[in-house]
């Protein structure tokens, strides 16, 4: 069913928003498998305000509001299965880092390689990894609890989120967390947010907390005759108290497919040691 959409026009600024064919069908499919469906417009807003009252408009008319940043899910998680709105804060990409704090206060639209990009002088990084780093943004990744092989070490992206500034469904702009590394101020609505995949607001702004880059790494790629012989190594050495930055498992078939796809890749089968 089609919602009446005409609404946007009056809160959105001229040229942000678009019910061009292409662009809805940019935005009516993930990058996984799922059922494409098409929204009514797609609407990029360039400032809070402009998303509050847009939320609370749609809020009134009960028009479906679907966040969208990367469009990198493969869980059919950011796809407007209601139709209705998509939201799309790819360009809210402002980046303040806070060097002294080892914290940078980013939009949601900031994508992950572009923010270790601009942390790169600072010897800093934001930490957890994800292997579509060059196009996923940081508002995909607080709102999917995104990680990547760093993870082992690092943590999952809420491990990293100090601070939100969220605009709920109604059009509320509300702050929570704080820009420090432990505060026990109040409930941990913080949290919430993380891995909601944007059913309970539109995350407008975060502070994250960032590592030092290490001077030194070593990599070393070992071979199993079996999955339980590998697993068994990952707990022994993290039982070791030794804490690897990161760790990636690979099983025969990813690594036959990797020596096909690749011509420079020659890794050894697991099954022929
Ligand atoms: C090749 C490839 C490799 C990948 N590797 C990894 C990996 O290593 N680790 C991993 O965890 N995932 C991985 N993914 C999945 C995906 O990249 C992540 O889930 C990523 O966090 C999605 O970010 P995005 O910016 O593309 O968000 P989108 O796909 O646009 O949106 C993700 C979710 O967040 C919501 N959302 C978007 N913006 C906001 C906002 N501003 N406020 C509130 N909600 C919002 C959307 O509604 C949706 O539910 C991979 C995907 C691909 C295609």
């Amino acid at each position: 069913m089609a919602h009446d959409c005409s609404f946007v026009d009056d809160v959105v600024r001229k040229g942000r928003v678009s019910t061009d064919d292409e662009i809805l069908l940019a935005h009516s499919k993930d990058e996984g498998p799922h059922d494409a469906h098409r929204p009514d417009v797609v609407v990029w807003p360039g400032s809070v305000s402009e998303i509050s009252a847009l939320l609370s408009a749609a809020n009134t008319r009960k028009v479906p509001v679907t966040p969208w940043s990367g469009g990198t899910s493969i869980e059919g998680n950011p796809i407007p299965v209601a139709g209705g709105i998509v939201l799309d804060t790819y360009e809210c990409n402002e980046i303040t880092v806070r060097n002294d704090d080892l914290q940078a206060v980013v939009g949601p639209g900031v994508v992950y390689d572009d923010l270790n990009a601009a942390l790169e002088p600072y010897d800093l990084r934001f930490a957890p990894g994800i292997a579509a780093g060059d196009v996923a943004t940081i508002g995909g990744m607080i709102a999917n609890n995104a990680s990547g092989l760093n993870a082992v070490r690092y943590g999952v992206t809420g491990d990293h989120v100090l601070r939100l500034e969220v605009v709920l469904p109604d059009g509320r702009i509300i702050e929570c967390g704080r820009d420090v590394p432990k505060t026990t101020a109040g409930y941990n609505l913080k949290d919430l947010f993380v891995g909601s995949e944007g059913t309970l607001g539109v995350i407008t702004e975060a502070t994250l907390s960032l590592e030092g880059v290490p001077r030194h790494r070593h990599a070393a790629l070992v071979t199993f005759s079996s999955n339980t012989a590998a697993s068994r190594a990952v707990s022994t050495i993290m039982g070791s108290g030794l804490k690897p930055g990161a760790l990636e498992f690979m099983d025969s078939q990813l690594v036959r497919l990797l020596n096909e796809y690749r011509e420079d890749a020659d890794f050894p089968d697991p099954l022929s040691c």
